[in-house]
């Protein structure tokens, strides 16, 4: 499984996310806070950079078909696991 993500450290407490929507393509931006990462590394893992497990879904404002009107993104779901560099 390719990783297709950037993680781009925005101050030293907040990250900003981006990656490409497995579905549709459409860019995505998520705001992160470095907590996430020291809350995993609490959980146990030891060594190197820390792990975290982000639940994502597609917010792009593409115009797809078969979309309610309330919504955005094209519906796909999946998680990105996110790896600090230390
Ligand atoms: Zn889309
Ligand atoms: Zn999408």
């Amino acid at each position: 499984m390719a990783s297709d993500h950037t993680l781009v450290p925005v101050g030293d407490e907040e990250y900003v996310l981006l990656c490409d929507c497995p579905r549709c393509g459409a860019a995505l931006e998520l705001p992160l806070f470095a907590g996430v990462f020291r809350q995993s590394a609490s959980a146990g893992q030891g060594g190197g950079g820390t792990s975290h497990v982000e639940p994502m879904s597609c917010m792009c404002l593409d115009d797809h078909p078969n979309r309610p009107h309330d919504r955005t993104g094209c519906g796909a779901y999946w998680t990105l696991t996110i790896t600090s560099t230390p």
